[in-house]
């Protein structure tokens, strides 16, 4: 993902510190927030974060998918792979986008989606604790908490490959798995079926400091920003309000309503540098994306 050259900062919290103070929230939100496990999801952190760098075409990377599957399968009974071959700057790369699907009583989707790839830095030893690592775990234990229960929606829960530049950020060069899967949808007539895509990046730093994603569309950053309110969580969500282009882009692109829930305040000095490991993430802050991800989906049910 890549910031737009230029912040606009808006509130931007002078410190990010935990204040947890569900007991504010609702009694229906909670109960629909309940059972996403921040320990569980940092397990599948470490996991990841231990198979080292993880760029998209590497073996470590393959190894990265077969763990996401096999974890996957633990919960979902149905998962796609969705292969195919990108062109970069590099030459020909195959890459592999991951979706789970977990049917709800109606066939309307919303996507859960993250990059699972971490990007290549000259000369670094990037292993992409939050930038890669984390929205894979997430994404494993919310595969978990949906799966084992009712739902209204059917998701979708989706690992991009390739989300990072194989060379340098560009419009051709990033984003190979969305962009994939966005034109495919398309081509096949299947975008309809989409009602929504909430995407999480860099969301398990021990500071957690959500921005404002201004490329996101409005009236699904209002739900995701209530919910999190609700939930007493919005001195973590007061990252300040800018664009970033990430794996939302190509859905947007084609009306589909998405949201990046994403930390990166310009002041987070260890972004795609080898600082970027696990002891700059935390459980708690996985748990409280995770909190604020299933109150919005909540709130997008009864407004349905
Ligand atoms: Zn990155």
């Amino acid at each position: 993902m890549k910031a737009a050259v230029g912040f606009i900062l808006v509130g931007i919290a002078a410190t990010a510190i935990f204040e947890i103070r569900s007991y504010r929230a609702r009694e229906d939100v909670l109960a629909a927030v309940a059972g996403f496990s921040g320990e569980r999801a940092f397990k599948d952190l470490l996991q990841l974060v231990q198979f080292g760098p993880r760029p998209a075409g590497s073996p470590n990377l393959e190894r990265s998918r077969a763990y996401i599957k096999r974890q996957l399968a633990t919960s979902v009974a149905e998962i796609w792979d969705d292969p195919f071959v990108a062109t970069t700057p590099m030459g020909k790369i195959p890459m592999t986008n991951v979706i789970g699907v977990i049917h709800g009583e109606n066939p309307t989707v919303v996507i859960l989606a993250g990059h699972y790839d971490t990007a290549t830095i000259a000369g670094v030893r990037f292993v992409g604790a939050n930038d890669g690592g984390s929205s894979a775990a997430f994404l494993l234990e919310m595969a978990r908490v949906l799966s084992n229960r009712k739902n209204k929606f059917t998701y979708w829960i989706v690992f991009f490959d390739g989300e990072e530049a194989l060379k340098q950020w560009s419009a051709s060069d990033s984003l190979y798995g969305s962009r994939h899967l966005a034109e495919k949808l398309s081509r096949e007539g299947k975008l309809r079926q989409i009602s929504a895509l909430i995407l999480l990046d860099m969301v398990a730093d021990r500071h957690l400091s959500i921005l404002r994603e201004s490329n996101s569309t409005g009236w699904l950053s209002d739900v995701v920003f209530r919910s999190a309110s609700t939930l007493g969580y919005e001195s973590l969500f007061r990252g300040g309000t800018f664009p970033v282009e990430d794996d939302h882009m190509p859905f947007l692109a084609r009306d589909i309503p998405s949201v990046d829930i994403i930390d990166l305040t310009p002041f987070r000095s260890y972004h795609h540098t080898a600082q970027d490991s696990i002891d700059k993430c935390s459980p708690e802050s996985l748990a409280v994306v995770g909190r604020a991800v299933l109150a919005t989906l909540a709130e997008m049910e009864r407004m349905q």
